[in-house]
């Protein structure tokens, strides 16, 4: 089982990640790609994903490219990178007061095809996860770690 709360998440996981540009790595293209519309179910969110957008790129060392713009309710935003200069494409949407969901795919997409999660989904229908196959839940944290720091 996965110890990491999202407090120790924010402390070992996005510190280790932090340390250097990771746009390159499949894993973690792969996580904070994280999209329900891929599976046609209900709005789910991914906490790794969010947690992960927030402090590696939002507040990490990339650059916002422009102000964000709206479509069909998403608001969609480029970064690039700092250290690397890839550009990569936030998109944000809110379906209700306390349901939203992130998303950030790469201009160069190099994700993988699975990705272990470790603190798991919200969303509107539980059992929606069921069908999400892709993204697996971590057993072993060191591993979970090194699947979103590790180049090929
Ligand atoms: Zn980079």
């Amino acid at each position: 089982m996965s110890a990491f709360t999202p407090a120790r998440y924010i402390e070992e996981v996005i510190q280790e990640i932090k340390n250097e540009c990771r746009c390159a790595v499949p894993g973690f293209q792969k996580i904070i790609s994280f999209n329900f519309e891929d599976y046609g179910i209900s709005p789910t969110l991914l906490w790794d994903a969010e947690i992960l957008i927030q402090h590696v790129i939002r507040d990490g060392d990339f650059v916002p490219m422009d102000e964000g713009i709206q479509r069909h309710g998403d608001s969609i935003r480029h970064f690039k990178c700092k250290s690397c200069g890839r550009i990569c494409t936030e998109t944000y949407t809110e379906y209700s007061i306390n349901m939203y969901r992130s998303f950030v795919i790469f201009d160069e997409d190099l994700r993988s095809s699975k990705i272990n999660y470790a603190l798991g989904y919200r969303g509107f229908e539980q059992s929606d996860f069921d069908k999400i196959t892709d993204f697996i839940k971590s057993t072993d944290d060191a591993n979970y770690i090194a699947n979103l720091t590790k180049l090929p």
